[in-house]
């Protein structure tokens, strides 16, 4: 599989997040990437805390700088780390802002060699039966609402549709 440019450059932002990790209790560092529907990348990297549980992961990071910037819509999400695979957390957190189709980026990078194995799949292949607000009843029952959610503005939304 060939990534196309736009990929590419998520790839090589994420690696490069990467290197932002601070990680000093599990020496494992993660780095994150996403691209949304307004083309924008964001990134993120692990930031670990004395009291554990504080501290967050790359994915996460990533996600929360988009959205707090108003690109909440996915179109791909990106992970790098030795053996990338997102937790269970992060998986639902990538689900509150993707579509059926938003794509997911698994590199899989040796930190001695720099040689990266790259995975594609899918946020909702990852976590097929995730929490979802509107059969839980937090949103009410109309697709529309998560989308709009998901989407923001609806300056943007209106450019969606005359786009279909
Ligand atoms: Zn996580």
């Amino acid at each position: 599989m060939k990534p196309t440019k736009t990929i590419t450059r998520l790839i090589e932002t994420a690696i490069t997040a990467q290197k932002g990790a601070y990680c000093p209790y599990s020496r494992y560092r993660v780095g994150a990437a996403v691209l949304t529907e307004t083309g924008r990348i964001f990134s993120g990297a692990n930031v670990e805390n004395a009291s554990y549980g504080l501290s967050i992961c790359a994915e996460r990071a990533a996600i929360f700088n988009s959205v707090a910037r108003g690109h909440r819509a996915l179109k791909a999400v990106c992970v790098v780390a030795s053996a990338a695979k997102p937790c269970g957390a992060c998986r639902q957190v990538m689900v509150e802002f993707s579509g059926k189709d938003t794509e997911l980026y698994l590199v899989d990078l040796n930190p001695s060699t720099g040689r990266k194995t790259i995975t594609r799949t899918t946020v909702f292949r990852m976590l097929p039966a995730a929490f979802d607000p509107i059969a839980s009843g937090l949103l009410p029952p109309n697709p529309q609402n998560l989308l709009r959610a998901r989407q923001g503005s609806r300056r943007r939304r209106t450019a969606a549709r005359r786009k279909r």
